[in-house]
């Protein structure tokens, strides 16, 4: 392990597009939360080619025939802070999810924290649990607490400073929630939440309050709460749409995913598949060749594709969505808005036109739910609308996804357009949901500008 001082001056050599740096530590990291756990059984290494690198930062170690890409920030990061760790271990998802940075004493090993990172820890560990593998954490700027990978991940004091009309459940999923794990909003379509766990925890996560809360069952074939929801799914025929998130549900092995994956689609009335995961992103050595296989053998799975920002669009990310489409799998992304870090539209074409360049259709940019301790991240909805409306017609339909609200009180996804008349009253905006209800959401952010 290196010492601090040691650790800072190496890790100014790691700013974004500089890299010379070596040093010490032997990342042991053990998780230490009572919401988080071991990664799970099932699975297998990767072993794959690369592909064309996404950013001028990357590059697919010529000479060494990696078994899976290592941009050249990542290599310099292990380098740095994982001399021990071989290229073959950092491309192998489980010990990535096993060396997960959880702790402060671990953030602080790694990056300069500031001031405002520091206050989030001030009364005790943050409510939403951290992590971040090891390969994340490489993205970062060490020394910059406004990189926008960090502030998605990293928490900081603001987090702990709750407006009124922040709410633990905004979209009111528990009211929802047929059987446990299933939320049944939509006439034929339902959510199910096939784990708790994610590989890393976003700090503006709708599901911050349980996200992280139950470990990863031991596989014994199939989990109890899933039964339930399939028995549910099988008896109400008017369900022909299973969206499975979570948590996330490729942290789970490859066994029992395929088990769970193939009592759905025996369901004869259920006609599509949806996964819902961020983990290509952030975890792209997951997307083994043979999940993908598993994964392309289910003719109506589309995969949905969690991404914040263009920095996520690395070698690894590209191999990683390069197996999935080859496996056949249609894929869509879905973004949160989140001000400061992707609220301009030349950010957001960056991210959707590396999207596109991988097969990947820019799906939902999602106004920022406004969950306790998000108002940092949330920005007004006329931010949003200003975005999309330098985004429509200046670049390919394609690359232009749908902006909705997830309006509170399940009123479900409401899309809103560039021009479209909205009322405003105290401060929220009414918006019509899809039967015709009028559903408040808090933009008590966007002043009278609308
Ligand atoms: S990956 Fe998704 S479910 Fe997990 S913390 Fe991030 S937003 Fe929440």
């Amino acid at each position: 392990m290196n010492n601090a001082s040691a650790s800072c001056s190496a890790r100014q050599l790691l700013r974004r597009g500089t890299v010379d740096a070596n040093g010490g530590h032997d990342g042991d990291d053990e998780p230490s939360g009572d919401r988080e756990d071991k990664p799970p059984a099932g699975g297998d290494a990767c072993h794959a080619r690369s592909t064309q690198p996404l950013s001028g930062f990357c590059h697919s170690l010529p000479g060494l025939s990696p078994t899976f890409p290592e941009n050249e920030r990542s290599q310099q990061f292990r380098n740095l802070h994982y001399p021990d760790v071989t290229h073959e271990q950092w491309s192998d998802w489980r010990w990535q999810l096993k060396n997960r940075i959880r702790r402060l004493k671990d953030l602080q090993r790694l990056f300069n924290l500031t001031t405002d990172e520091m206050q989030a820890f001030r009364r005790g560990e943050p409510k939403l649990p951290i992590a971040l593998t090891p390969y994340y954490a490489s993205l970062m700027d060490p020394e910059n607490g406004t990189d926008p990978l960090r502030r998605t991940h990293i928490p900081v004091g603001r987090e702990r400073i709750v407006a009124p009309q922040e709410l633990i459940d905004p979209l009111g999923e528990e009211e929802r929630t047929v059987v446990p794990g299933l939320v049944h909003r939509y006439p034929d379509r339902v959510l199910l939440m096939a784990t708790r766990q994610c590989a890393t925890y976003c700090r503006y996560c709708t599901r911050s309050r349980m996200v992280g809360t139950q470990s990863h069952e031991k596989f014994q074939g199939f989990r109890q709460h899933w039964r339930q929801a399939v028995d549910h799914i099988a008896g109400d025929d008017r369900i022909r749409d299973v969206v499975i998130s979570g948590g996330d549900p490729l942290t789970l092995g490859d066994e029992e995913l395929g088990v769970l994956l193939q009592r759905l689609a025996d369901i004869p009335h259920v006609e599509i598949l949806r996964i819902g995961t961020k983990v290509p992103m952030v975890l792209p050595m997951r997307i083994t060749p043979a999940l993908a296989a598993l994964l392309g053998r289910f003719k109506s799975l589309w995969i949905n594709i969690h991404c914040t920002h263009p920095d996520e669009l690395t070698p690894e990310a590209s191999v990683a969505l390069g197996r999935l489409a080859d496996a056949g799998l249609p894929l869509g992304a879905q973004t949160v808005l989140l001000a400061g870090i992707n609220d301009d539209a030349h950010t957001l074409k960056r991210l959707y036109h590396g999207l596109l360049r991988h097969r990947v259709r820019p799906y939902y940019l999602y106004q920022c739910d406004p969950i306790p301790g998000s108002s940092h991240f949330r920005t007004p909805v006329a931010k949003g609308l200003e975005v999309i409306s330098q985004l429509r017609g200046f670049t390919s339909g394609l690359a232009v996804p749908h902006y909705v609200i997830d309006a509170p009180d399940n009123g479900g996804k409401i899309p809103v357009l560039p021009g479209m008349p909205l009322k405003r009253e105290e401060g929220d905006l009414l918006l019509t949901n899809y039967q015709g209800r009028t559903c408040r959401y808090p933009d008590g952010m966007a002043g009278d500008s609308l």
